[in-house]
């Protein structure tokens, strides 16, 4: 199962409400399991996940990108406005359409299913047999409580079943994954599930360290921070095999 923990900090992600299977808990497809908080404020502040899957109407894909540009655009511009900026300054006129673009094709292209990177598959011809490490990939996210930041580490492992991909797709899931409003938690989860999937094996780990600009740059305030959260499944919930796998990312204390 998975950890959280919080280091040098005040827990962002607090470990006594995550995951658990509860009578009154949310159960989604992949038998895990959230509490539901009626409070929604105090969801947003303890970054708590709710669910798996990241929360999307049924009608998220009617609009085609162009068209959500033009939409978010208009809507920045009003916000620009109501906090009393001169949208007519050169330096600020073109700032709603800026942001429109980033938040469609870049920030949060990994919404869009049909942006999944496709993945190619192949033989495991070398028989390599030991556990394969991808250690500090890269990692930009964003909070979807407070629109921020998240940014860090992400290290995989798995141990081929007899298939395996090329490197660069961890990453790619990785990134696709990330590129959404997240919460910390479902992402290392979302990862773990499309590996697993992808790699036909239970056989895989993931460790993400990050830093949330929301902790470090309000409310809390704490600039030292990271949070690490982490899903072991298969193998790796062998104490000596995910020992194996801690040292080779530098993580085991
Ligand atoms: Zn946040």
């Amino acid at each position: 199962m998975k950890m959280v923990m919080k280091i040098n900090g005040t827990s962002a992600l607090s470990s006594n409400v995550n995951r658990t299977r509860d009578n009154n808990g949310h159960i989604n497809g992949n038998g895990h399991a959230f509490k539901i908080w009626e409070d929604t404020d105090i969801i947003g502040d303890d970054h708590i996940a709710t669910n798996i899957e990241t929360p999307m109407r049924a009608d998220a894909f009617l609009l085609d990108d162009e068209r959500k540009v033009e939409i978010i655009e208009q809507h920045f511009n009003k916000i620009m406005n109501v906090l009393g900026l001169d949208l007519t300054d050169d330096s600020l006129k073109g700032t709603p359409r800026r942001v429109a673009k980033m938040f469609v094709n870049e920030i949060f292209y990994g919404l869009n299913p049909e942006n999944k990177p496709s993945m190619s598959v192949f033989d495991n011809k070398f028989k390599y047999g030991q556990m394969l490490v991808e250690k500090n990939i890269n990692l930009n996210s964003t909070c979807e409580h407070h629109f921020l930041p998240i940014f860090g580490k992400a290290h995989v492992a798995y141990v081929s079943s007899g298939t395996v991909i090329g490197l660069s797709k961890i990453n790619r899931i990785v990134d696709y994954f990330s590129r959404r409003p997240q919460v910390q938690e479902r992402l290392t989860v979302q990862i773990s599930e499309e590996l697993k999937k992808v790699l036909k094996t239970e056989d895989v780990a993931i460790i993400i360290e990050a830093k949330h600009m929301c902790v470090s740059s309000r409310g809390i305030q704490d600039e030292s921070s990271t949070t690490v959260t982490a899903e072991y499944s298969g193998i790796f919930k062998n104490e000596k095999t995910k020992d194996e796998f801690l040292t080779y990312v530098g993580m085991k204390l």
